[in-house]
């Protein structure tokens, strides 16, 4: 850390901030300049905390200069990491699509979606058996019957999965099931339920909190990562602002602000970014555009009819046609994109 003392504070004052960063730990290089006098505070504890020294007589401010999480830092892998599930890669030279409905419903409802962004390019089956509802009376979800409908509509599809795990007691269920195990935005500070995450070997999609910083994400996933599980996608889905046009405000700055300061992968997920149909495609495309690794996004067949989140679901044809927008934006950015056989059907709503 720096260390800038306030003009005019004495040589006393000096000494006993320097005084305080050698017990710390820290080796300290003063430069004193005509009206100031600032410390280099290198090495020391991990545990050291800034504030401590801000509190002390005669010092200005104190500016921290390395990050606080380690293994989630881009310094600790360069190149980047690679997400590896079977066949899917999430991190590399594709954009890896993730659709499917908000909940599971039915057999009829998961098998229908799961067909539509099969044919459409998606690779992974997302839907929720275990739903963090706002309100106690709203669908809550199937639970391990949802699970089991999500698996074998995707396996029929050759779709990987992606569901949610709200609680320890669920982890076991849900690493049945699922290929790839959401934290939702709810818990990304569910510190126990990140250790526990740490210990699985499956890849874990981090949801930012509906109130994070970009410093806080990074922390939840350096809980993972330190708990041995290398696997982490991060998901940047939106954050609550004083704006309530859309239901969030999706932040597609944290996508460039990630890479840089981060070596995981990076999705989007413009479906809870803005709560609203009709805002998803253009968020989507800029989400790519910003050079995010994947998307994740909420297709019903027939959504005004969907148990949750109906407004933000595209029907499949609106999805149909935003693949192919992609298709044209990821090459321009040096991306691709899944180039299945998609079937031009109408594109009417
Ligand atoms: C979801 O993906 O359906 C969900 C509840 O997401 P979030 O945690 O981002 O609200
Ligand atoms: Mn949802």
């Amino acid at each position: 850390m720096v260390v800038v003392m306030a003009e005019g504070a004495t040589d006393a004052q000096v000494e006993q901030v320097v005084g305080q960063l050698v017990a710390m730990g820290f080796d300290v290089h003063r430069s004193t300049g005509a009206a100031r006098v600032i410390l280099g505070a290198v090495g020391g504890s991990e545990r050291a905390e800034p504030a401590l020294i801000e509190l002390l007589d005669g010092v200005r401010e104190v500016v921290r200069i390395t990050e606080p999480y380690k293994l989630a830092s881009r310094s600790f892998r360069p190149e980047g990491t690679v997400v590896t599930i079977g066949d899917v890669r999430i991190g590399g030279d594709e954009v890896v699509v993730m659709a499917g409905p908000c909940a599971v419903e039915s057999e009829a409802q998961v098998r229908a979606a799961a067909a539509a962004v099969k044919r459409a390019g998606a690779k992974i089956l997302r839907g929720g058996a275990f739903k963090p509802r706002s309100s106690p009376y709203s669908f809550q979800g199937l639970g391990e019957e949802g699970l089991r409908l999500l698996r074998w509509a995707a396996d029929e599809q050759n779709l990987k999965v992606v569901s949610e795990v709200m609680d320890v007691a669920q982890v076991e269920l849900l690493a049945r099931y699922s290929d790839v195990m959401q934290v939702g935005a709810r818990n990304m500070q569910n510190f126990t339920l990140l250790r526990e995450l740490g210990h699985l070997r499956k890849p874990i999609l981090l949801k930012r909190g509906i109130a994070a910083t970009i410093e806080e994400w990074l922390l939840s996933a350096e809980y993972v990562l330190a708990g041995g599980n290398p696997d982490v996608i991060l998901c940047e889905r939106g954050i609550r602002t004083f704006e309530n046009y859309t239901r969030n405000t999706l932040d597609i700055s944290a996508i460039p602000v990630v890479k840089k300061l981060s070596h995981l992968p990076i999705i989007a997920d413009p479906s809870h970014g803005t709560g609203r149909r009709d805002k998803v495609a253009p968020m989507a495309r800029a989400a790519v555009a910003a050079g995010a690794d994947g998307l994740i996004i909420e297709v019903h067949c027939d959504p005004d009819h969907a148990l949750s989140d109906g407004a933000q679901s595209l029907f499949p044809a609106q999805f149909d046609r935003l693949m192919a927008e992609l298709r044209i934006i990821a090459p321009a950015i040096g991306r691709s994109i899944c180039v299945e056989p998609v079937t031009r059907r109408g594109w009417a709503r």
